[in-house]
């Protein structure tokens, strides 16, 4: 692959995906709405392979581990018993200047002195002050912040509450898909065969007012975890976390990612009911930065559950007949950064045929798209009517493109910018006009070579496949 550099490769990538239908700017046209992204004709299509092969490697792949789907929006008490409505907070500061807000702890960073948020705003301040005079604001460059003061992240929805003061009794769009898993624990327990050790995975939507929600898709205030909470006996957590770590690891192997492009890194401030804290990083344009995160999260949220709604959490051993709070091993990962990383990943740039070209590489099982089937000429009905019937045999197997537009040369640069990995040409011999032995075979252009094959309709499907 093309060794891109890093700060090009982020305009590359931005551009690419506006341009062929990845990823929209929300709201665009009303001058748009920082930290909302949309997913376009190829984004939503890629998006979906993320999950499957999440949901594949997490739930199809694995004997103990069930799938939930869990409201967005819960009785407030959850996000009270969760902690997230007194301390699910990022330190804020705003500037004197142009009253744009920052988090202290990422304009800390960015000097290279260790912060984050989980210090005490005390911590924090000091910490601030020490450096207040090499501290830049990213919109207008001066050096002019106020305090630092804790923010609350979580979301505030008045949906059911039909009172004009609902803001005193506010519910929330839940901060993180986690929490539906805990309070589902006790449901899936007693309605599936599952015995401890299980997990239950989940996908779905979380909310987060992200005081600076830049970077791209890879910090939004709307976007989708994938998690898998695993319900362990007590004294089996750490076991069971380190199984999960190189599990983890792994996954992001098998999907293609270079190992280079990895690394993991442990949390220096644990929250005090955390066993254990790793997040696997990958290497983005901008750096390496936080993909997933592995946490040996101890009993604390069942408890919580327990505490706040009066509903038991203990386990009966069917065996032992001991009784226990299973402890819990988390892996979470955001759809919308595994998206950016596979399009870091997976981006390059090559020389074909004596022409550049943009190319992304995606593994079969992410390309949004995994054939393009295309008439040779769109002004010979018999080599288009063939063509629609390759199309409709494929597209029954895989997701299929139809491309009758420009030359085949235009069409092949077109399937490389969006990672199709083969493309089918129906041409003359197809329809066995000058070579009756190449009747019903076509022409299969590898995406990575450039290669092409002449395969039989008839083996088609599998030979893609
Ligand atoms: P960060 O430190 O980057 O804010 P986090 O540690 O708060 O992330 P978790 O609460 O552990 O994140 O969430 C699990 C995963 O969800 C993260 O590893 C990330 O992939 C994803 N995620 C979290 N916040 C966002 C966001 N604002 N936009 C997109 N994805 C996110």
């Amino acid at each position: 692959m093309a060794d891109i550099q890093n700060e090009n490769k982020m305009e590359k990538i931005v551009s690419l995906c506006k341009r062929r239908g990845f990823v929209f700017p929300g709201s665009e046209i009303y001058g748009g709405f920082v930290g909302a992204y949309d997913y376009g004709p190829y984004g939503v299509e890629l998006a979906r392979n993320i999950k499957t092969v999440w949901w594949e490697a997490m739930v199809n792949e694995e004997k103990n581990i069930v799938g939930l789907d869990s409201a967005i929006v819960t009785h407030p008490k959850v996000w009270e018993a969760s902690g997230h409505v007194n301390g699910f907070s990022d330190p804020l500061v705003t500037c004197n200047a142009c009253g744009a807000s920052s988090r202290a702890d990422h304009l800390l960073e960015g000097i290279e002195v260790f912060a984050d948020e989980k210090m005490t705003l005390e911590e924090i301040n000091t910490l601030f002050d020490a450096h207040r005079n090499e501290l830049h604001c990213p919109n207008c460059n001066e050096v002019n912040f106020g305090n630092v003061s804790q923010f609350n992240l979580l979301a505030q929805t008045n949906l059911g509450n039909f009172s004009e003061d609902w803001t005193k009794e506010p519910t929330y769009l839940r901060g993180e898909t986690a929490q539906g898993i805990f309070i589902n624990f006790k449901n899936v327990l007693d309605s599936s065969r599952v015995k401890v050790p299980f997990g239950i995975a989940q996908i779905g939507k979380a909310f987060r007012n992200e005081i600076s929600a830049r970077q791209y898709i890879f910090r939004k205030r709307e976007f989708e975890q994938m998690e898998m909470q695993m319900f362990v006996k007590p004294e089996d957590d750490m076991e069971m976390y380190e199984a999960w770590r190189e599990k983890r690891w792994q996954y992001y192997l098998d999907l293609g990612f270079s190992p280079e492009n990895l690394k993991w890194h442990e949390h220096e401030n644990l929250v005090f009911y955390a066993k254990a804290a790793w997040d696997i990083e990958y290497k983005f344009p901008f750096g390496f930065k936080e993909l997933e995160g592995v946490h040996a999260r101890g009993d604390y949220d069942l408890t919580q559950h327990q505490n706040f709604s009066g509903v038991s959490m203990e386990y009966l051993d069917p065996v032992t007949n001991e009784k226990y709070i299973p402890h819990v091993v988390e892996t979470a990962v955001g759809v919308d950064r595994t998206f950016l990383a596979a399009m870091t990943e997976f981006y390059d740039e090559d020389e074909l045929g004596g022409e550049m070209r943009v190319v992304m590489r995606f593994p079969k099982k992410l390309a949004p798209v995994k054939v393009a089937v295309f008439p040779l000429l769109k002004n010979k009905p018999q080599l288009v009517a063939k063509a629609e019937e390759v199309f409709a045999i494929l597209s029954k197997h895989m997701r299929a493109e139809f491309d009758d537009n420009g030359n085949v040369g235009k069409r092949y640069r077109r399937q490389d910018e969006i990672g199709t990995p083969a493309c089918v040409t129906i041409d003359f011999e197809t329809l066995g006009e000058e070579k009756p032995e190449l009747k019903d075979t076509v022409t299969v252009r590898d995406r990575d070579t450039g290669e092409q094959k002449r395969v039989a309709i008839t083996e088609l499907v599998g030979y893609l496949k």
